[in-house]
């Protein structure tokens, strides 16, 4: 069966047919961060969510060219830099890295290519598109200087966020500074330079300005990409007006479907509630790794919940992810010890891999998919409990577990160990040879003061990280 996906402009779940006559090449779009600070953890929701998708598309055969784009010029950037003095790409270069460190902290593949804004290739082409739009008559320059969109032009406006687009049509009470657009609705393609923007600023035939936050991903979607793309993702709160602006600025300019599948996770609550500075439940990655839970830890509770279901971030979860992936980890382990380096011969209870991909296929059921992982996890350990599994199929279900495993990306973090552990365990192996046991116990309880526990298996001495008791 194919892959299939709730489309949110049909809010209907379709077959996923990519524009790729070989059926193969799918072009992907994701909205990246607006590199002012550091991303909270509803946006890796959103990241984590498209890393998913990349690697479900992948294991399932498709080659995802995906692009993830960087915000880096608008009020907030803006604000940030003349609060610092310094020049605005300084600023940003900041928080560019620290998203990317903390991508790799949750173990997020990399995008094909992180297009900017302010990169002059992307700026040329968002003033081609406006000039494209002031032409047709379908932007207009007003008093302010700003471009704006004429959403009266585009009749499939409002479509994408199923919107009745005389709501937007203005009421009679307009704020003062909407006095310059036609409509209440009309988005800004271009804002005119003014004071609040110093020396962030970019000449274009209409007048120095600087581009709007729209036009950024349609430019950037279309150049890198190509008129039409696959997938479009973001979360939900990027459907209106962001992608609803983004597909009239795009399908006007180009006159093609701008995109064929929309997908939008919902949102993150912590402990029950909306984010939010003031209720002190706001977290960056980093706040959490100071308290001591890792990249995996989170990553496992970003993955879990189907991405269309609103998500409740709680510390408990994070505790029991915790001890989900310790079971996991002892599963794998034992899997694989009495595995050895026996060839993997068929087991029935590898249809439990086969239901975990295909729960991934229907609308990327993660939650349905981690149900089925663990119904394979306690079955097998039943079956080693019981001596129901041969070498051979235990060597299948480790194989099984790769290939799961490279949708979810849940092994151990991989530990450096200390030299001073390392010539302890060393010694402890000399005292072995001698059959010092003595010796041996001791320096067993010398490592585990360093934190490390050692086990003796056929391929030699194992160390895992003793658990931290916070
Ligand atoms: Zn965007």
């Amino acid at each position: 069966m194919s892959l299939r996906f709730l489309n949110t402009y049909s809010r209907e779940v379709e077959d996923f047919i990519p524009l790729d006559p070989a059926g193969k090449a799918v072009k992907m779009y994701t909205c990246g961060p607006t590199v002012y600070n550091h991303a909270h953890i509803g946006n890796f929701r959103c990241y984590t969510f498209e890393d998913l998708l990349q690697r479900h598309l992948q294991a399932r055969g498709y080659e995802v060219d995906r692009v993830m784009n960087l915000t880096d010029v608008d009020d907030k950037t803006i604000r940030g830099c003349r609060a610092e003095g310094i020049p605005l790409n300084q600023f940003t270069a900041r928080y560019k890295q620290a998203f990317f460190d903390d991508a790799k902290t949750l173990r997020l593949l990399q995008a094909a290519s992180y297009p900017a804004a302010t990169e002059p290739e992307n700026i040329a082409r968002m003033i081609e598109m406006i000039a494209r739009l002031l032409d047709l008559g379908i932007a207009y320059q007003a008093e302010d200087r700003s471009v704006y969109f004429r959403i009266a032009r585009f009749a499939d406006y409002g479509k994408l966020a199923h919107l009745n687009l005389e709501e937007l049509r203005p009421s009679g009470r307009i704020r003062s500074d909407e006095y310059d657009k036609e409509s209440i609705g009309d988005f800004a393609l271009w804002k005119a330079w003014d004071e609040a923007d110093g020396d962030v600023a970019w000449e274009a035939p209409w007048g120095r300005g600087r581009p709007g936050w729209h036009i950024e991903c349609s430019a950037m979607a279309t150049r890198l990409l190509g008129d039409e793309i696959d997938l479009h993702c973001g979360g939900v709160d990027n459907i209106f007006p962001h992608h609803e602006a983004e597909i009239a600025q795009s399908e006007c300019c180009t006159g093609r479907k701008f995109v064929r599948y929309w997908l939008h996770n919902a949102h993150l609550l912590v402990e029950g509630q909306k984010m939010s500075k003031s209720l002190g439940n706001f977290f960056t990655l980093r706040d959490l790794l100071d308290k001591g839970y890792t990249g995996r830890e989170i990553r496992y509770v970003l993955l879990t919940v189907h991405y269309r279901l609103p998500l409740n971030f709680t510390f408990a979860g994070l505790d029991s992810a915790r001890s989900a992936l310790g079971r996991i980890d002892e599963w794998i382990e034992r899997l694989a010890e009495h595995a050895g380096a026996v060839a993997p011969e068929p087991t029935p209870l590898s249809e439990h891999r086969e239901h975990f991909f295909a729960a991934l296929d229907d609308d990327l059921n993660s939650a349905g998919a981690m149900g089925h992982f663990f119904d394979l996890v306690r079955e097998s350990n039943r079956a080693l409990d019981q001596n129901a599994l041969t070498q051979a199929q235990s060597s299948q279900l480790v194989a099984d577990w790769q290939r799961m495993n490279e949708v979810l990306a849940l092994e151990p973090d991989s530990e450096v160990i200390p030299g001073d552990v390392l010539a302890l365990v060393n010694a402890r192996e000399a005292a072995r040879r001698a059959k010092d046991w003595a010796k041996s116990d001791q320096l067993r309880e010398e490592i585990a003061e360093l934190g490390w526990a050692v086990k003796d298996t056929k391929e030699g001495p194992k160390l895992t990280r003793l658990q931290r008791h916070a």
